[in-house]
């Protein structure tokens, strides 16, 4: 998973840049939590660690791993597991696989047909192409599909809902359209896919289908695959349609591991699986169902780039959609790799990338799963020279990411008490290909972060990785149509010199961690010219796609193993750890100050439209020939107290002023050793227990993936999203406990302060 935010960045930047931009500060000599000398120590090490990364190794045991479909439960993804464990051992490690016994539906039947004049019925299959092997080694892989969707034989006429998103629902209300009853056909895009099939649900639809528009990642982007990298014709985008913002893992074990032994809810108990069925399917499909669909003409926004005029339907030919599945379990196979800390072994640096595929998964995760094992090779190398880490070292191949996360879930699930005494941080990666650095990170772990970035070379352009991704944002920000968002961060940037971070939202392995365990974490990867989106989650995702258009030379491997190598290392070896609370502050206050101005401006708008109401203005500027209706009225704001959330704000920024003085200063090892055991269960105190609202699994407060956008990150989400859905007494409750755990973090800061100070 993880790849829309990354290939949606593509084409930002018209122009490779080269040399500095100017922006970014110097790189201090003393590294964060280190001592001068231990510093100069620290960087020799990453120097023999850099040594030692070979692009060659990656390839090769990219194509190893590649080489058969690895989807969860197919022999390959087995046979990886038992590869990674004979590497690890090799390389010195000491590892084992753990299992889990996971809900994974796998296809018994499928059927998609359209009735009436011009009946067809659609392919699920993606052919061979020429001059990719690999393509013709499909056997034992899915077809298209779409995991966690509904079993159900449905006939009905067809609607066009464009991204099938909130608003994309609107819009159809004033155009007279209902999908009630209907099966709704959805482009790809616009916010997590398992949205599409929920929302459709909410609306009274009876059958959904997702399909990939060549506007989007097919032709009208760069030529098709296997002439360029673009989505072909058949391409299609198998994917998981589970309610992953509510809950990730095995649906049937919420909230605990699913260990041999543990219960089980019934499927029909199970708050993440859809209740409608629903499949993925390629543009060469799409076309035979869309063309000749009647109705109103689709607003100029949804249409795509096929040749016909879109339609939105509701009233044309009817479709069958009919989806039966295997409501098997399957064994998802962790490989779990450890390296034992010399001075603090109890406390924990986790990292890790999954291994499971959509079907032979090159860079959809073996890109980040191969720099991944790459590293554990190179600190297997260092540990033989006598080296050894201060903290213990967990290196997690993950199985079942694409489905759910379910083999990072269960495992964080199985081991929370023991990760929530011990792990400091956890570090992820998953799809990776040529560009530029992408960082999502807690809050506290952004200076650790960007110094990091600022050590390694971007092959490329020979400046900082961390550089490169500055100048690539302030020019970003320069372009026509860069909006509000953009121009913010590239400010903000250019006052810091720090390396833009975002916020953790979802759609990789960090989320049983930082959102529901409360691990400081951390997610990166490279991307923006690679050429890898046309073939997401499809059987184009190859070692020979990929060596041509991802990452040719593996290069970019090398880069991510020597960025993520010296987090984990200066994680490890850092004798204060490395986190830093001003970010923290800085940026809730930031956050607390939209909250405000969405108020107000949900406020303006709802008078507005009372306003044209009133006027009669959607009336009078509608053409009376076509179906068009007013919008509803909203209910504006009341007033609601921020205080306790500004006190809290408040009192933060101090707290984080008097650690940053208090750890500026030198400390010593034993007041060092007491402010570590405070600092590392810091990003808990953040967390509510009870969660958020309707979905308690996630627990942190300060971010969370949108219930309606699925990958991208809200922060501060109960209060944002109470505001956001007009649900104002949970605004204020959520004020409230947002001030309370803000108020638990800052006494733990305090606390860490004393200790520093002795
Ligand atoms: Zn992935």
């Amino acid at each position: 998973m993880k790849s829309d935010n990354r290939q949606a960045c593509v084409g930002l930047i018209s122009a490779v840049i080269a040399g500095g931009a100017g922006v970014a500060a110097a790189q201090p000599a003393t590294l964060l939590g280190f001592t001068p000398a231990g510093s100069a120590a620290e960087r020799a090490l990453e120097g023999r660690f850099d040594a030692n990364l070979s692009a060659d190794s990656i390839r090769d045991r990219m194509k190893l791993m590649a080489a058969e479909p690895n989807q969860v439960g197919s022999p390959h993804d087995k046979a990886n597991a038992e590869y990674t464990l004979a590497q690890f051992k090799a390389w010195g490690w000491d590892a084992h696989i753990e299992t889990f016994n996971v809900l994974y539906p796998t296809p018994k039947s499928e059927l998609l047909e359209l009735l009436g004049p011009t009946p067809y019925v659609a392919s699920f299959n993606e052919p061979p192409v020429p001059g990719d092997a690999t393509t013709y080694r499909q056997a034992g892989g899915l077809p298209a599909w779409a995991v966690y969707g509904g079993d159900g034989d449905v006939t009905a006429p067809l609607v066009y809902v464009n991204y099938g998103m909130p608003a994309d629902y609107a819009v159809l209300r004033r155009l007279g359209v209902s999908v009630k009853g209907k099966i709704v056909i959805a482009r790809y895009g616009g916010g997590w896919r398992g949205l599409k099939p929920k929302l459709a649900d909410e609306h009274g639809a009876i059958g959904c289908i997702i399909y990939s528009d060549p506007a989007d990642d097919g032709f009208a982007t760069a030529d098709p695959y296997p002439k360029g990298p673009a989505r072909p014709e058949h391409g299609v985008q198998r994917g998981s349609v589970s309610d992953w913002p509510t809950e990730t893992g095995d649906p049937l074990t919420p909230g605990y591991g699913s260990v041999n032994g543990a219960p089980r809810i019934p499927v029909s108990g199970a708050k993440t699986i859809m209740h409608i069925p629903a499949v993925p399917i390629a543009w060469g499909e799409a076309i035979h169902f869309l063309a000749p669909l009647g109705g109103p003409v689709a607003p100029k926004s949804w249409r795509g780039a096929l040749p016909i005029t879109y339609h939105v339907g509701g009233d044309g030919p009817r479709a069958r959609l009919a989806i039966q599945a295997n409501w098997d379990q399957k064994t998802a196979y962790d490989v779990i790799a450890v390296m034992k800390g010399v001075t603090q072994p109890d406390a924990w640096v986790v990292r890790g990338n999954h291994r499971d595929g959509w079907v032979f998964g090159a860079q959809d995760p073996l890109a980040g799963q191969t720099a991944l094992m790459e590293e554990a090779k190179s600190l297997g190398a260092l540990a033989r020279t006598g080296w050894r880490p201060g903290r213990t070292l967990v290196y997690a191949s993950w199985d079942g990411e694409e489905p759910a996360l379910l083999g990072s879930t269960e495992w964080a699930e199985t081991h929370a008490q023991e990760l929530q005494s011990k792990a400091v941080v956890y570090i992820n990666s998953d799809t990776n290909d040529r560009g530029f650095l992408f960082v999502e990170a807690s809050y506290s772990l952004r200076g650790l972060v960007d110094q990091a970035a600022a050590d390694v070379v971007d092959p490329e352009t020979s400046v900082s990785v961390r550089d490169r991704a500055l100048a690539r944002l302030q020019v970003a920000a320069t372009e026509p149509g860069a909006g509000p968002e953009i121009r913010g961060l590239a400010a903000e940037a250019q006052r810091s010199g720090a390396l833009p971070v975002g916020d953790l939202g979802s759609g990789s392995d960090y989320t049983p961690f930082v959102q529901h365990l409360g691990i400081a974490s951390i997610d990166l990867g490279f991307g923006g010219e690679g050429q890898s989106g046309g073939v997401y989650h499809s059987a184009y995702d190859t070692f020979e796609h990929f060596a041509r258009f991802g990452d040719p030379g593996f290069v970019y491997g090398v880069v991510l193993a020597k960025t993520t190598g010296r987090l984990v290392l200066r994680a490890a070896d850092a004798e204060l750890l490395p986190f830093r609370f001003d970010n923290l502050a800085k940026t809730v206050a930031v956050e607390v100050d939209e909250l405000k101005m969405l108020v107000a401006s949900r406020r303006e708008h709802a008078k507005m439209v009372d306003r044209l109401l009133d006027a009669n203005a959607f009336a009078l500027a509608s053409d009376p020939t076509t179906l068009s209706g007013p919008p509803e009225r909203e209910s504006p704001p009341p007033e609601l107290d921020f205080s306790d959330l500004d006190m809290a704000v408040e009192r933060l920024r101090t707290s984080a002023r008097a650690y940053d003085e208090a750890m500026a200063a030198p400390v010593g090892a034993d007041r060092a050793q007491r402010a570590n055991l405070i600092l590392q269960g810091l990003e808990q105190a953040l967390t509510h227990p009870d969660g958020l609202p309707g979905r308690p699994w996630y627990r942190h407060l300060i971010y969370a993936p949108g219930m309606l956008t699925g990958y991208g990150a809200k922060t501060l989400p109960g209060v944002r999203e109470a505001i956001e859905s007009g649900a104002w007494d949970q605004a204020r409750d959520f004020i409230n406990r947002t001030a309370q755990v803000l108020n638990a973090a800052s006494e733990k800061i305090d606390a860490a302060t004393r200790a520093l100070s002795g």
